[in-house]
């Protein structure tokens, strides 16, 4: 298999196969960013793609679901990841999706009509990694795109029937901007229609530019105590029939709940741990996330 950085999921993903069709990220700039730094982007060559989709098949592995890897492979044009799915269906008939971490832009290449034929081929639940909302924030972390952009992109996949999954990351705007970065965010995803918003904590480690600009003193990080209150604020905020899950390694505070009807439980649980934190429950919680 040919892989150039380790393999990239999240954890609902631990059983699917894998399959290498871009490497890096074709953005690589957002300020926060620790991940691809080992690879430049590069889209794979198509034999190289079907060699890999060969070999899952001759090791006799039986996925349900294909996850992508590279940053953003949603960014290949239709054509070629009809090709793709084709190949997978083709050698491994067991497949039922295909999903990948994506960028909001990648869907830009895209017509409505061509993401509906991409849903018929089993692409679905990319998780898109929109981080915020609050066009300051988008600007200030160099995402390379407006919240407008996030929703104008988005909704061509709602049109289209295509299921997909979106990012939400806590502490971005750090000390004293949680709200406005929960609102706008809510804001943003309470125009769509993911199947889940899925939500992390920024956690910052040396050598990205937004470390950087801590040492010179232009970025401080959110308390532990202001991060669950922006969480507390932007689930609130949240106002779409979706699921909700905030369990990764960043999130000192597991919860996951369907939205609207567990939307007061998992509020009540937030309440709770801002009285713990407040009492210094989560001091040094941070320090010891060692990688994402
Ligand atoms: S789009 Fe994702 S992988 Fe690429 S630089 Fe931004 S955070 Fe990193």
């Amino acid at each position: 298999m040919h892989f150039s950085s380790g393999i990239n999921r999240p954890p609902y993903e631990a059983m699917d196969g894998f399959l290498q069709v871009t490497s890096g990220c074709s953005h690589a700039s957002c300020k926060f960013c620790t991940f691809y730094k080992d690879a430049p982007f590069a889209v794979s060559p198509m034999e190289e793609i079907e060699e890999d989709i060969k070999e899952i098949r001759d090791r006799g592995w039986k996925f349900q679901r294909i996850f992508l890897q590279g940053a953003d492979p949603f960014i290949l044009p239709y054509n070629k990841l009809m090709q793709v799915a084709e190949l997978i269906h083709q050698y491994l008939p067991s497949v039922e999706s295909i999903g990948g971490y994506a960028r909001v832009d990648n869907v830009r290449n895209k017509t409505v009509e061509q993401l509906r034929r991409l849903a018929e081929v089993g692409y679905s639940n990319f998780y898109f990694g929109n981080e915020s909302g609050d066009d300051k924030l988008l600007e200030r972390m160099n995402k390379g795109y407006k919240a407008e952009v996030v929703v104008e992109q988005l909704s061509k996949l709602d049109e289209a029937g295509m299921k997909y999954i979106v990012n939400f990351l806590g502490g971005l705007g750090g000390y004293n901007y949680g709200l406005s970065h929960a609102r706008e965010s809510a804001k943003v995803i309470n125009q769509l229609h993911p199947t889940l918003v899925y939500a992390s904590e920024l956690t910052l480690f040396p050598d990205t530019p937004l470390s950087k600009d801590k040492q010179k003193g232009l970025f401080a990080e959110a308390t532990e105590v202001e991060r669950l209150e922006e969480m507390y604020e932007f689930i609130r905020c949240l106002d779409i029939d979706t699921v909700f899950k905030a369990e990764h390694v960043t999130i000192p505070v597991p919860i996951r709940g369907k939205l609207p009807e567990d939307k007061q439980n998992m509020l009540e649980l937030l309440q709770e741990q801002i009285d713990i934190a407040k009492e210094g429950g989560l001091d040094g919680f941070r320090k010891r996330v060692m990688s994402l």
